[in-house]
């Protein structure tokens, strides 16, 4: 029997605005004091009204334009109606038949090794709004006894966005879910950080029997009753749950027993367990009905304002061909905005500066854009994001400006230094945000272009090494490694490392 996972995902994601959902408290108050960051319509008080957040509703619509899916011109708010003590209401103010926008897509590529990149599609459902529930606390002991509740983040806005359930195996899921927080990051409408609880998600699970001889296609319009996986908190998450729910349904259909109605699962992350919770309610628990308080939205107009950003593929795409970056260098750049936004001046920066220094001295060579690619690729995203992750920094924290690092790379290009004293620089410029050829000149690290100093330099070394020099003789080629290695030494990193080669092997060559 082959079986072939059907995976849809729910995610929530709470959008950055200045004030909750439908009141006036601040949006950011989550990890205030306890039971601060309220008022009596967030807590529910009787008598309070609801006041629609244009900021939130311009957020979701911009999400579901980048999602590619169609935009209400009506929608609704309705009442979700169920009993729990983080829901002062007694019910959550959400969209049930009227969301702002229903239909779209997202095209993702998924590694299946190396340099092998398959697209797949998954279908979105529909994208609405609603608010957040309350945080409860429950006592840390363990023994049930205390569970406390902070209303600070009840009524936050959020945005739910459901997939079709067109997702395959546990990877897919996963990068679905990088995907979209990455999505949200560009577009500025959530921190998106699943560790931090502001992007959550559930995963809906069943298999189907893939027949031996499909006579037709119907068969991947079958559905078994499906499994909702809760309490994912991050990436590796969602992936061992599904990957341990697979495992599980396997089992059972094998034993001749698949899972006959639809129910709810907790994820244990600790045991690499879930465990069921209960089975699932239909729509129909909830009685769902609309908001008497809150009208119905027109959203005629405010749709055609929305406009979106670049988004991270559209940039990658951009990248490769304005920078003549290979997809894995693109990939890498825009994984974070600032990031990428930091790569783009500095490619600008460099044109500037390169254009610059040749009309100065015409024997300087052109920089070809696959030079330049290289250039700024390997120094972005090797050296510089090496040297900030050993001082724990990230590009929004580094004291390093595009137009700086671009003149670093512009002084490596014209042998103003050499690589191993550029990075010295660079390791200065990350800590005081200087000006890298001032750098240069205080600690004397320029490049060493005077060939009868380095001359002399060579000379002395290999009068200095003679058990390399005679490894060389044996025929050892790396013993000239070695030497170049002792002539970067004596001149203090300051010997270009290729002219040293050079000059050792014609010297050897004589001996
Ligand atoms: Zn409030």
């Amino acid at each position: 029997m082959r079986l072939e996972p059907v995976i849809g995902l729910e995610i929530h994601a709470q959008l950055k605005t200045h004030t909750k959902m439908f009141c006036a408290c601040p949006n950011r108050g989550e990890l205030d004091p306890p039971n601060t960051n309220i008022c009596p319509t967030c807590v529910g008080h009787p008598g309070t009204l609801p006041n629609i957040n244009r900021s939130a509703v311009m957020n979701g619509l911009k999400i579901a334009k980048a999602l590619g899916s169609q935009l209400a011109t009506r929608s609704k708010f309705d009442r979700k109606n169920y009993f729990y003590p983080d829901l002062p209401k007694g019910y959550q103010i959400s969209q049930f038949d009227l969301p702002i926008a229903e239909r779209g897509e997202l095209i993702l590529r998924i590694n299946e090794s190396q340099d092998d990149e398959r697209e797949f599609r998954v279908g979105i459902t529909r994208v609405h709004l609603e608010e957040d529930a309350a945080k409860l606390q429950h006592s840390g002991t363990g023994d049930g006894k205390v569970s406390l509740v902070d209303y600070n983040r009840g009524g936050t806005p959020l945005v739910e966005i459901v997939t079709e359930p067109d997702l395959r195996s546990p990877a897919e899921a996963k990068a679905f879910l990088q995907e979209l927080r990455l999505m949200l990051r560009y577009l500025n409408v959530s921190d998106a950080d699943m560790e931090k609880g502001n992007m959550r998600c559930d995963a809906n699970i069943s298999l189907r029997e893939v027949p031996d001889n499909p006579l037709n296609e119907d068969w991947v319009k079958q559905f078994s009753p499906k499994t909702e996986l809760k309490n994912l908190n991050s990436f590796r998450a969602v992936e061992r749950a599904l990957e341990y729910e697979i495992k599980r349904q396997t089992k059972l259909w094998l034993d001749g027993k698949p899972p006959a109605i639809q129910s709810t699962r907790g994820w244990d992350d600790a045991r690499g367990v879930t465990i069921e919770q209960r089975t699932k309610e239909g729509s129909s628990d909830y009685r769902y009905f609309p908001e008497p308080d809150l009208p119905p939205m027109d959203l005629t107009e405010i749709r055609e304002q929305i406009s979106i950003s670049e988004l991270p593929e559209a940039r990658r795409l951009r990248f490769m061909e304005q920078y003549n970056l290979s997809r894995a260098e693109a990939k890498t750049m825009c994984e974070q905005k600032e990031l990428a936004d930091f790569a783009e001046r500095v490619f600008s920066e460099l044109d500037e500066w390169t254009s610059s220094v040749a009309s100065a001295d015409p024997n300087i060579e052109p920089l070809t854009p696959e030079r330049r690619a290289k250039l700024v690729s390997g120094w972005l995203l090797t050296k510089l994001v090496g040297v900030m992750t050993e001082h724990k920094l990230d590009i929004r924290t580094v004291k390093i400006t595009p137009e700086n690092f671009a003149e670093l790379l512009t002084m490596v290009q014209t042998n103003k230094v050499t690589g191993p004293n550029a990075l010295i620089i660079l390791n200065e410029m990350t800590q005081a945000g200087a000006d890298p050829s001032i750098i240069m000149e205080e600690k004397n690290l320029g490049q060493m272009n005077d060939l009868s100093k380095l001359d002399k330099i060579v000379k002395q070394v290999l009068t200095d090494n003679p058990p390399a020099v005679e490894d060389w003789r044996k025929g050892k080629t790396t013993a000239v490694q070695f030497l170049v290695g002792q002539v970067m030494k004596v001149s203090r990193g300051k010997a270009p490392p290729e002219e040293a080669r050079r000059l050792l092997e014609e010297e050897l060559g004589k001996m």
